[in-house]
């Protein structure tokens, strides 16, 4: 089997979907690696370190295509890379199926066999599969970076000659995968935490991190698979109403939360920001699905009343050496559960093979990703 790796063209992209590394393994397996010049420069990974782990190095990415039994790549490829694909070959990437109509039919009508990587099913085999683990890990990490950037402030309690600097007050909505990093994360600089969530179930790993949960008296639904359900518009009115305080009184706000197939919940409204003191910060996580915020434009750092909402996109391709990194072990053991003697021996019956593949022979064999689909043409 001939794996392929190219360079992602999404604009503002820094991650490569194999690192030099992955790729030792990729050949200890059997495997042919071909990667695109320059596909691991914005990652710093040269040319030079992917030949030395045995990779060919291509110039050409349609030729690579052409030529691959197996494209990995971080996110959707573009219509023209599915039609430089071979008939059969795997795909393996983030393809979001829901937003993403025109490709998921391409790679279909290409007679692809397409993972989608956002739909591995959230079981203990998968985890060393999970990307969008890996990567929300990392954006929940730089979001208080960020924050910390962001805020005229020192997030941890000092005691000095000149006198005492009262710690940083941060408040993360939404502790899934980033939410908990991020709480991590401002708890290591030294900041007072507290967390809200509708899953009453992370209320202890919101504790065991040392941040204080935050108790709403509602009634949330239950959603499936560890993901939350969309809740009423009567709901999330309530808790905006509940939270009120808890936003007025943070230094920082770190909104993560989100709902799959869907667009984000709005957690805060403008007149919860306009409460907030001058010189406060929000980073909206969910910029890329419409924002927990309702001030918040997706990709742009604005100044709201003195209060700075930053809603940066893919902050995971920030740190692009270890987002690459994670993401490549990821993606390969993926891939290397396909494999046997070097050759695609795919088990269609394997509950994660099953739950990621969006299209195959010819056909959208999804279910969940042909209802998305449905809704989004309607
Ligand atoms: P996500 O990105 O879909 O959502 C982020 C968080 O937002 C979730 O915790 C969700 O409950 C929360 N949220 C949704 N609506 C909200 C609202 N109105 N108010 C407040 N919070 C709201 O989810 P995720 O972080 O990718 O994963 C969620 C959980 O899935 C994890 O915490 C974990 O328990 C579980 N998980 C399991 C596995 C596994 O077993 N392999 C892997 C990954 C995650």
């Amino acid at each position: 089997m001939k794996v392929g790796v190219i360079k992602e063209t999404t604009a503002g992209e820094r991650r490569v979907a194999v690192v030099p590394d992955t790729v030792s393994k990729l050949i200890g397996a059997k495997l042919e690696v071909a990667v695109q010049a320059g596909a691991g420069s914005q990652a710093f990974f040269s040319d030079d370190a992917y030949q030395k782990a045995g990779a060919s190095v291509v110039p050409d990415a349609k030729r690579l295509i052409n030529d691959a039994d197996a494209l990995l790549k971080v996110q959707p490829p573009t219509l023209d890379e599915v039609a430089a694909l071979k008939p059969g070959a795997i795909l393996i990437s983030f393809l979001q199926p829901s937003s993403n109509a025109e490709v998921v039919k391409a790679l279909a009508r290409q007679r692809a066999t397409a993972f989608s990587l956002e739909l591995v099913p959230r079981i203990s085999r998968a985890q060393s599969m999970d990307a969008l683990s890996s990567q929300a890990g990392v954006s929940g990490y730089k979001s208080v970076i960020l924050a910390a950037n962001h805020l005229g402030k020192f997030f941890p309690l000092l005691i000095t000659a000149a006198g005492t600097v009262t710690p940083a007050r941060v408040l993360v909505l939404g502790a899934g995968v980033a939410g908990l990093q991020a709480i991590a994360t401002a708890r290591r600089l030294g900041a007072v935490v507290e967390a809200y969530d509708v899953r009453p179930a992370v209320k202890d790993e919101v504790k065991s991190l040392g941040a204080t949960f935050v108790e709403l008296p509602l009634q949330a639904q239950e959603g499936q698979g560890g993901y939350a359900a969309q809740q009423s518009e009567e709901f999330l009115r309530r808790q905006r109403e509940l939270i009120g305080d808890h936003v007025a009184s943070s230094d920082v706000v770190i909104t993560t939360a989100a709902v799959p197939g869907r667009r984000a919940p709005i957690l805060v409204t403008g007149e919860m920001v306009a409460r907030m003191r001058p010189g406060s910060v929000i980073v909206d996580l969910a910029a890329d699905t419409g924002g927990n915020v309702d001030v918040t434009k997706p990709g742009e750092v604005i100044n709201v009343n003195g209060v700075t909402v930053d809603g940066s996109r893919n902050l995971a391709s920030t740190l692009p050496i270890h987002a690459s990194q994670l993401f490549s072990r990821n993606v390969s053991t993926l891939l290397l559960s396909m494999v046997k003697d070097g050759q695609a021996a795919i088990d269609f019956s394997d509950e994660i093979i099953k739950g990621c593949c969006l299209t195959n022979n010819g056909e959208l064999v999804h279910p969940q990703a042909k209802a998305l689909l449905e809704a989004s043409k309607a």
